[in-house]
């Protein structure tokens, strides 16, 4: 029997409201889309979170025996400055600026989204399409709504008619918004734009001579609609209905309710069993978020470079401190909290690295098997996973109870506990066992700082042949020396 047979899952249903008992479309397999990233800058602590919280998801499902198909895209066109369909596209600004190729910004950006996830020990996704590699399947999605008579041409450009669709079906059945209140709320056409309603959304839009990213289609030489990329590939990959789609709490309205219409008026029905969506990190009190520059780079957090922070920070520890919120939980970023967290994995490591340590006896004093199952249990939960780290500190305690004598535990149960705390940990958690005295980050510090005082030595002895010989070899290797009032300090790149 698979484990996911045993282990009965709750998933909590943005569209319900509710912890629904997950039962999969076809038995032992499961479809989840995440939206990825729009590649135009690098990927804040902020993105991250998102992205964990489902990495978190596909690496217990995966666990539990299920065959799980994830598809996590890149957006690397479509996606205009402001959600309503006005504004550059962000690809293409950034190109404009650094007078750059918009596939160069793509290029750059997706190497650096690839790059911090593999150093956060990301699992990759089955499939990772982009929306440039799609735009025939969205041209074809566009037509069929057309022919549905649920979207509109005008100059070129294709409107999804939200008022149309929501005669036969809900627009707003997901953000729980009703059409009544978004005409309500909505300003009224300024006579520049071509939509027929302010809430109708763009499939296609008419390129403007200077819009570089742009493709032929029936209508114009233009682009797809930043919504429609999400269905094009999902259904591709996916169906016309799968498991889950998750993405960040602020993607609801409207890029999940528009993904919603556009696939129910293509296809007829309802696309996703479950929607999950994790809720956001924020920063002194304020979403984080590239736009108004309140964030922080996991590059920053990992050389400590950053004002919000007093030191360095391994990947894992900042991933722990992720964990340690529930996904659907805000999370406010903190030194303190990271501080905090750093200990605290150190701890939980120390326990986990001690196990080999302990003798078995004739028998167990502890309940591991219930212990075991309270793991699964809060895992079970909607991904409860600070509920499972804590479960996995009542582990460190029976270890620590048992290395002192005050507690017994038989040799299979010593072997259910090391493997217990190792696969939560390690491949549901995806922490990685690096304890302090082999941290890699601290051993470079330890180096550089010697190099430092030896350049300082050098420059007091007025050998700046030696001291300029240090600084740029290290600049070589990608370490760059910073001369303040505080002192030498230093960055890697
Ligand atoms: P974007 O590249 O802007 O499309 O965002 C990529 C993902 O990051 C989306 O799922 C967003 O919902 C998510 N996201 C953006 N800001 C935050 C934040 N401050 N906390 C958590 N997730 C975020
Ligand atoms: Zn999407």
């Amino acid at each position: 029997m698979a484990l996911y047979q045993e282990q009965n899952i709750k998933v909590y249903n943005s569209i319900s409201g509710e912890k629904e008992n997950f039962k999969t479309l076809v038995d032992g397999y499961v479809g989840m889309y995440v939206c990825g990233p729009t590649v135009y800058s690098n990927v804040h602590l902020g993105n991250v979170r998102t992205f964990m919280s489902f990495d978190m998801v596909f690496r217990y499902l995966k666990h539990l025996g299920y065959k799980v198909r994830f598809v996590r895209n890149i957006t690397d066109a479509g996606h205009l400055e402001n959600d309503a369909d006005v504004g550059e596209d962000r690809i293409a600004k950034k190109a404009r600026l650094e007078q750059i190729e918009p596939m160069e910004v793509v290029q750059r950006y997706t190497v650096d989204f690839h790059n911090i996830l593999n150093k956060f020990n990301f699992l990759p996704p089955s499939i990772e399409p982009t929306a440039t590699g799609h735009i025939i399947e969205q041209i074809e999605i566009i037509k069929t709504i057309i022919d549905k008579g649920l979207a509109y041409e005008v100059n070129g450009s294709v409107y999804f008619d939200v008022l149309k669709y929501n005669e036969t079906k809900p627009y707003g059945i997901l953000s729980k918004r009703n059409v009544e209140d978004l005409i309500h709320n909505t300003r009224v056409l300024d006579g520049q734009s071509d939509k027929k309603n302010p809430q109708d959304f763009a499939l296609w839009k008419k390129a403007e001579p200077q819009h570089i990213m742009r493709w032929p289609s029936p209508w114009s030489d233009g682009f797809p609609g930043w919504h429609l990329e999400c269905t094009a590939m999902s259904t591709k990959y996916l169906g016309e209905q799968f498991d889950i789609h998750g993405g960040g709490m602020d993607l609801k309205f409207p890029h999940h309710e528009c993904e919603i219409a556009q696939a129910e008026a293509c296809n007829g029905h309802n696309p996703v069993s479950y929607w999950m969506h994790a809720n956001m990190l924020i920063m002194n009190g304020k979403k984080m978020a590239k736009s108004t520059g309140n964030y922080i780079l996991p590059n920053e957090i990992f050389s400590g470079d950053n004002q919000h922070i007093t030191k360095a920070y391994s990947p894992s520890v900042a991933r722990f401190f992720m964990l340690q919120a529930h996904y659907r939980s805000i999370l406010d970023f903190t030194n303190n909290g990271l501080l905090a967290s750093e200990k605290g994995f150190n701890r939980l490591l120390d326990g986990i690295n001690s196990i080999t340590d302990l003798k078995a006896g004739n028998k167990s004093t502890i309940d591991i098997a219930a212990w075991r199952q309270k793991c699964y249990d809060a895992m079970n939960d909607d991904f409860n996973s600070p509920i499972l780290i804590a479960n996995l500190f009542e582990g460190v305690k029976y270890i620590n109870q048992i290395k002192e004598g005050s507690a017994t535990i038989s040799a299979s149960d010593l072997e259910l506990l090391q493997n217990t705390m190792t696969v939560f940990t390690f491949d549901i958690l995806g922490l990685t066992n690096i304890t302090k005295a082999d941290n890699s980050s601290d051993k470079l510090e330890g180096a550089v700082d010697l190099l430092i005082n030896l350049r300082q030595e050098a420059r007091a002895n007025k050998d700046f042949a030696l001291s300029d010989k240090i600084r740029d070899e290290l600049a070589a290797s990608g370490i760059q020396l910073k001369d303040g009032k505080e002192g030498t300090t230093f960055t890697t790149n």
